[in-house]
């Protein structure tokens, strides 16, 4: 039987939280954020001191990890540990540790069996990079999202401003493009979207319109 799992694959900044929490909200479904797992395992290595590259030390960090989504009145919380750490992923430090630690086989072996038993338990919208082509190639709908680099420096400037950490649009754009060619470029479940997935341009179409979109497609499909 095909997992139940919507998947939202595209690079930072293109709009995929918003559409995937929507869309999850609309259907009922869980809504699984694959950013906040990579980013949790490069905050904690970060903390604990454990280089990016080393692949022992990353495989023992994953094996003892406790890593949980919980939702709450307030909205998603982000648990390693035990320890409520949603806000500190959010960061454009957590961001880059993430993009570091996702080049590395053993996370990425680690992570996808996470996303794999999450998605087979509960239908699921499920946000990444790899989620069409890599944790669930057989899923019944797969979206691609994509904007120009300057509106996905836009809206993650807004973003930043709105937790009172406020960026240099220049800057974050710049960011943005050398993580974009570190994701698509890596050996190992490379950005990209899968053969079957719909792509969408969300530099001047509204979320609303995507998810409307998405939606009669999931409904055509008969996925909920
Ligand atoms: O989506 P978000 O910006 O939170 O992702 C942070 C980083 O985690 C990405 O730049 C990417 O390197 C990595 N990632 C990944 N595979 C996923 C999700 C995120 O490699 N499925």
């Amino acid at each position: 039987m095909k997992p139940r799992v919507i998947a939202v694959d595209g690079p930072a900044g293109a709009g995929k939280s918003t559409v995937s929490r929507r869309l999850a909200r609309e259907l009922g479904f869980q809504y699984v954020d694959t950013g906040a797992m990579y980013r949790v395992v490069g905050l904690v290595a970060h903390r604990e001191g454990v280089s990016f590259e080393d692949s022992q030390a990353l495989e023992k960090l994953c094996d003892s990890l406790d890593l949980r989504f919980e939702e709450r009145d307030d909205g998603l919380h982000t648990l390693a540990n035990g320890h409520d750490v949603s806000h500190e992923i959010r960061s454009a430090e957590a961001g880059d540790y993430a993009s570091k630690v996702s080049v590395m086989p053993i996370v990425r072996e680690r992570l996808v069996a996470l996303q794999r038993s999450m998605g087979e338990a509960r239908p699921t919208v499920m946000e990444g990079r790899d989620i069409g082509t890599a944790v669930f190639p057989d899923a019944p709908l797969k979206i691609f999202l994509g904007a120009s680099v300057d509106e996905r420096a836009r809206r993650r400037c807004a973003d930043l401003a709105d937790r009172g950490d406020p960026a240099d649009q220049d800057e974050v754009a710049r960011q943005i493009a050398e993580r974009d060619a570190r994701d698509s470029q890596r050996a190992h479940s490379p950005l990209r979207p899968a053969q079957d997935a719909l792509t969408v341009d969300t530099t001047d179409e509204p979320a609303d319109a995507v998810v409307a979109r998405i939606l009669a497609l999931a409904i055509e499909r008969e996925i909920p």
